[in-house]
């Protein structure tokens, strides 16, 4: 018995495996990163409600959500942005430890943010998804309308207008969202996601 395989209490004769075998998936976490606007939210949703109908044990995180609960005590500044990323992962740890898809949905601007929760996660449950969409575009589409009180100076450190964004290197998966239906792009990730679980090989019992 690892510590590892046995890590959401040490004590416990439920072992990750004995999860997995029983729900016939593994836990994986799905980190979807891009700008605001980018399509973060209605892919997870879309994909959260097409793994539900299938079967799947699945469940969306998302940034804004967690603010508001979570995080509600949390703001902007680095050092904030810092512990809202570590409670993330933290939590989507927990999750993922219980045989549960977590499809993440965080703007997560910072390499060194997203390679920590790769860290916490671990890489073999977790895979990067770089929701690709240009600024302009983000900006045009201004879903909650951020963009335009970030324009106007009333909200700070708004990721896109006065706070940077560090586009991903190698992520596992990249799907851009820009002049293409929504549709198209939750088949693309679904078939990522699909492939990413049965890919796996099972934890050792
Ligand atoms: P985010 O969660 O990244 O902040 P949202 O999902 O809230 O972004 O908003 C994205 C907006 O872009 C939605 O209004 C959505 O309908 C629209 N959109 C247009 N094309 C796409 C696409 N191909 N994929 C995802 N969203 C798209």
């Amino acid at each position: 018995m690892t510590e590892e395989r046995y890590l959401i209490a040490p004590r416990s004769k439920v072992s990750q495996a004995m999860r997995e075998e029983r729900q016939g998936h593994c836990g994986m976490a799905f980190w979807l990163t891009g700008l605001s606007g980018a399509g973060k939210s209605t892919l997870a949703h879309e994909v959260e409600e097409r793994l539900f109908k299938l079967g799947y044990h699945v469940v969306v995180f998302d940034g804004d959500v967690i603010r508001k609960g979570l995080c509600g005590d949390l703001g902007f500044s680095p050092d904030d942005r810092k512990e809202n990323n570590r409670r993330i992962a933290e939590v989507a740890k927990l999750f993922v430890r219980s045989g549960i898809i977590c499809i993440c949905a965080f703007i997560s601007p910072s390499h060194e943010h997203r390679a920590q929760v790769r860290s916490t996660i671990s890489g073999e449950h977790f895979r990067e998804v770089f929701v690709n969409c240009p600024a302009t575009e983000c900006e045009r589409r201004d879903v909650k309308g951020f963009y335009a009180k970030a324009r106007q100076g009333l909200i700070k450190n708004y990721t896109g207008v006065s706070s940077g964004y560090e586009v991903p290197e190698h992520p596992d998966c990249a799907i851009s969202t820009d002049e293409r239906p929504v549709q198209d792009c939750v088949e693309e990730l679904m078939a990522f996601i699909l492939s990413s679980i049965h890919s796996r090989t099972p934890t050792k019992r």
